[in-house]
């Protein structure tokens, strides 16, 4: 995902914003991270999509 896109993401639970934690990018592409919502917990990303499911 670009990092741009992180302007407009929020937590699909509680719509609060999200902390980025980077593991793996390429030129302005997030390849592996974490999406963290301070209420809601982490949200994966990984080959480049954020997992960004509400939990149950
Ligand atoms: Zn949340």
């Amino acid at each position: 995902m670009k990092k741009e896109l992180m302007e407009i993401l929020c937590c699909p639970t509680c719509k609060s914003d999200l902390e980025l934690k980077i593991e793996k990018e390429e030129k302005n592409e997030i390849i592996e991270g974490k999406l963290i919502c301070k209420k809601c917990g982490e949200y994966r990303i990984e080959e480049g999509i954020p997992n960004l499911l509400p939990k149950e």
